[in-house]
């Protein structure tokens, strides 16, 4: 099965309610879809969201990049060679990561509809079907509240609380949440880089404090500010995930060794693909800690990308996967289902999505 060509999308999918993070705050997902073709006529799909404050891409950078470096690199290459394109794909330019993981899906979604299986079967996975936390975003305490209530009611039994923009207050903020719902269901809380370490540090110990029964606490401090994760990671017992911390293997092994956090958050995005993740993976067992899997503001043919590599590797014990829950429509047919908390894998081949279905979600950008 060889590489002949590619056509890329944008699409334009409306959210139920904003996405608002520490970091900025967005109505729909905006992200770039490649779909690689082959002489066979089947063709592999990928996802890239612009995620310029974490990533530094944006959509001229991502198609700038998949149209001018990485697919020149690997057009007329045979499929099954899947580790050989892979490092065409990622010598062929530094950095790019979301672009290169849009390609990397679509390489792997071509390997796996090429053996006749799914994904996570062809990665060496079993478990067909895991559940996912769902985003309560940063407003005012009672509409987090009355969203946590929301999603509860939705039978979502994880929330993952974005804080970060009050600093103390955001203690009142997670024990009111947790007044509302309960003791049964689990709180997971992501700074998003919003806090300083110490001050980190006062914030944490006061959830213990009140006793809020926090699960983990993801990326407290900016990215670049390795001393104090290591800071807070030794000076509360709240166990500690880096996010925007963390991208390559080389970074994973930086946090796990010197105690930086306790855990990471693989995302396809940061990682540049699949199987950079599964390094990842490899890294986080060889510590011997769990790890989550993310995603960014996505659509559901990167998340279900990820959801193939959730399903294969045990190591994975957390998903936030609730991308295309918070999407108003899916404008493509098949792949896993998102069943409120639940993600069914599919049996269909690849990752399972069967088609691009252009129309008021989705536009061409360009093909070959
Ligand atoms: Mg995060």
């Amino acid at each position: 099965m060889k590489i002949t060509g590619y056509k890329l999308y944008q699409t334009d999918i409306p959210l139920h309610t904003p996405f608002k993070t520490s970091l900025r705050e967005v109505d729909a997902v905006r992200d770039l879809i490649v779909a690689i073709e082959t002489d066979t006529g089947e063709r592999g799909f990928g996802e890239a969201p612009p995620t310029a404050v974490i990533t530094g891409e944006t959509l001229p950078s991502i198609t700038g990049a998949i149209r001018d470096f990485i697919l020149p690199s690997i057009l007329g290459m045979e499929i099954e060679g899947l580790d050989e394109i892979e490092r065409k794909l990622h010598g062929c330019m530094v950095k790019n990561t979301s672009a290169k993981a849009a390609v990397d899906m679509a390489l792997y979604d071509l390997y796996a509809k090429n053996l006749g299986k799914p994904l996570y079967q062809v990665l060496g996975g079993s478990k067909n079907a895991f559940e996912t936390d769902i985003t309560i975003s940063v407003n005012p305490v009672a509409e987090m509240v009355q969203d946590s209530l929301t999603a509860v009611a939705r039978g979502f039994r994880i929330l993952k609380v974005k804080v970060g923009r009050e600093g103390m207050r955001d203690v009142s903020r997670i024990a009111a949440i947790r007044e509302a719902v309960g003791k049964e269901i689990t709180i997971r809380v992501d700074a998003n880089q919003g806090y300083e370490a110490k001050e980190a540090v006062r914030i944490i110990t006061a959830m213990e404090d009140k006793d809020l029964s926090i699960e983990l606490v993801e990326q407290p401090v900016p990215a670049r500010d390795f001393q104090g994760m290591c800071y807070i990671t030794e000076h509360v017992s709240t166990p500690i995930l880096a996010d925007e911390s963390v991208f390559s293997p080389l970074d994973a092994v930086r946090l796990l060794e010197n105690r930086a956090a306790d855990m990471i958050n693989i995302k396809l995005m940061k990682t540049g693909g699949i199987h950079e993740a599964l390094k990842l993976c490899a890294i986080s067992e060889t510590y011997g800690v769990p790890c989550m899997i993310g995603c960014m503001l996505e659509s559901k043919i990167s998340v279900s990308a990820a959801a193939h590599l959730a399903a294969a590797k045990g190591v994975i014990t957390m998903a936030d996967l609730d991308g295309p829950s918070l999407c108003r429509t899916d404008p493509y047919p098949g792949g896993p289902l998102f069943e409120g908390s639940m993600i069914r894998m599919p049996s269909e081949a690849g990752i399972g999505i069967k088609d691009i279905v252009e129309g008021d979600c989705i536009s061409v950008l360009a093909s070959s």
